[in-house]
C-alpha cells in the first residue's frame, strides 16, 4: 500500500465530504485529475474506495459470465462440467406435496422442456439490469476523486443503474408469478416500467438536482423499492405463499427483500464505523457491507427465477385434473415441442387454483 497517495477526511475538498466516521484512506483528488489515474487507482493500491469499487465490478463480470452460460445453453453449448453447479438442486423449486401428484410423476427432473423466448428475454433483461447497475456503481466508486463535475455526474448514474435493476428484476419474476393472469403481468410490468422512467428523469433532471428535491428523490425510490410488495401481496392472496413459491420462488424474492432493506438501512445508519470511528476505513465499512448485500440479493432473485423458470418448464406435463389431485404424465424432448409445453402450462393454470384448496 502506498500512503503517500492517500488523505484523510479533513484533508478532502468539502464537495467529496461524506461520511465523518471514515478517518482516512482517501485518494487525494489532485493526484486523480484524469480517469487513467483514477482507473490507476483500481489496481495500484489500497484505498478506502478499493472493495467497494471490486466488489461490484466482479459482481458485474460475473453477470456477464452469466448472460454468457445462458446463450451456450440455449444453443445446446453448455460444457458439461459446469453442469452439476448449472442444476444444482437448489435451483429446483421444492417438490409438490404428495397429496397433488401421483407417485410416478418427476418434478426434480427438469429442463427438458424447450425455452420460450419469454425466458430468454426475462433472464437476459435482469441479467443485462445487473451489469448495468454494477457497472455504473463500480465507475462512480472509481471515478468519485476525479473532479466535482465528474463525480457528480457519475453519482446520477448510479442512482439511474440502481432503477435500472430494479425495473429489470421486476419483469421477469411478473412473468413467472402471475403466467395465469397476462392482465396483470401488463398491469404490474407497465406500471414499474412508467415509475422506473419516472424515477430516472427525477434523477438525471437537473432541475430536481437541488438539495430542494432531496425528499422527493427520497420517496421516489422509496416507493420504486416498496412497489414490490403490491404484486407479491397480489400473488400471495390469489394462489398463497406455497404455490407463490413453487411459480414464483417467491421465498427467495422475500429474502432479497429482507437483503436489500438491512443493507439500505446499515449503509443510511453508517454501521459499524459510527461506532469505531476510524477502524473501519479500509475494511469493513457500511458503504462496502451494503455493496455485498446488494450482489446476495441479486443472487437470490436469479436463484428465484431459475426455481420458477424450472417449475414452468417441469410443468410440460398433461395433467388431469380433479379438485384434489392429479396424475402427470411427462412428455419427453423435441416431440413435446412448443404446443405441449403450452398446453401443458395453460392445464397448470387451470389446475393450480383447485391446488390451493387442496393444501
Ligand atoms: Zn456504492
Amino acid at each position: 500500500m502506498s500512503n503517500h497517495r492517500l488523505c484523510t477526511h479533513d484533508e478532502l475538498p468539502a464537495w467529496l465530504k461524506d461520511n465523518g466516521f471514515i478517518i482516512s484512506g482517501y485518494r487525494p483528488t489532485f493526484r486523480h485529475d484524469t480517469v487513467a489515474k483514477c482507473w490507476g487507482s483500481v489496481w495500484g493500491y489500497f484505498h478506502n474506495e478499493t472493495i467497494n469499487i471490486h466488489t461490484h465490478l466482479w459482481g458485474a463480470v460475473f453477470s456477464i459470465a452469466l448472460l454468457f452460460l445462458h446463450a451456450l445453453h440455449h444453443f445446446s453449448l453448455f460444457p458439461s462440467f459446469l453442469e452439476p453447479i448449472a442444476y444444482h438442486s437448489i435451483f429446483s423449486p421444492p417438490h409438490i406435496p404428495s397429496s397433488l401428484s401421483s407417485p410416478s410423476s418427476s418434478w426434480s427432473s427438469a429442463n427438458s422442456s424447450p425455452n420460450d423466448w419469454k425466458d430468454i428475454v426475462g433472464f437476459t433483461i435482469f441479467l443485462l439490469s445487473s451489469v448495468t447497475c454494477l457497472t455504473l456503481s463500480s465507475s462512480f466508486h472509481t471515478l468519485s476523486c476525479h473532479s466535482r463535475h465528474l463525480a457528480h455526474k457519475f453519482n446520477k448514474l448510479d442512482y439511474v443503474g440502481i432503477v435500472v435493476m430494479i425495473v429489470g428484476s421486476f419483469l421477469p419474476a411478473l412473468h413467472y408469478g402471475f403466467y395465469c393472469r397476462p392482465l396483470w403481468q401488463l398491469v404490474y410490468g407497465s406500471g414499474i416500467s412508467v415509475l422506473g422512467a419516472g424515477a430516472a428523469y427525477v434523477v438525471l433532471a437537473p432541475h430536481y438536482a437541488t438539495p430542494a428535491y432531496r425528499p422527493v428523490r427520497t420517496a421516489i425510490f422509496l416507493a420504486l423499492g416498496l412497489s414490490a410488495v403490491v404484486p407479491v401481496a397480489h400473488g400471495v392472496a390469489i394462489y398463497g405463499v406455497r404455490i407463490l413459491d413453487l411459480t414464483m420462488g417467491v421465498r427467495w424474492l422475500a429474502l432479497e427483500g429482507a437483503l436489500y432493506v438491512t443493507g439500505a438501512l446499515l449503509y443510511a445508519l453508517r454501521i459499524p464505523e459510527r461506532f469505531a470511528r476510524g477502524r473501519f476505513d479500509l475494511f469493513g465499512a457500511s458503504h462496502q457491507i451494503f455493496h455485498f448485500f446488494i450482489l446476495l440479493a441479486a443472487l437470490s432473485h436469479y436463484v428465484a427465477l431459475r426455481r420458477a423458470y424450472t417449475f414452468w418448464h417441469m410443468s410440460a406435463f398433461t395433467i388431469s385434473s380433479s379438485s384434489s389431485s392429479f396424475s402427470t404424465e411427462r412428455r419427453t424432448g423435441t416431440e413435446a415441442g412448443m404446443m405441449a409445453l403450452d398446453v401443458g402450462r395453460r392445464a397448470v393454470c387451470l389446475g393450480i387454483d383447485s391446488w390451493r384448496e387442496a393444501l
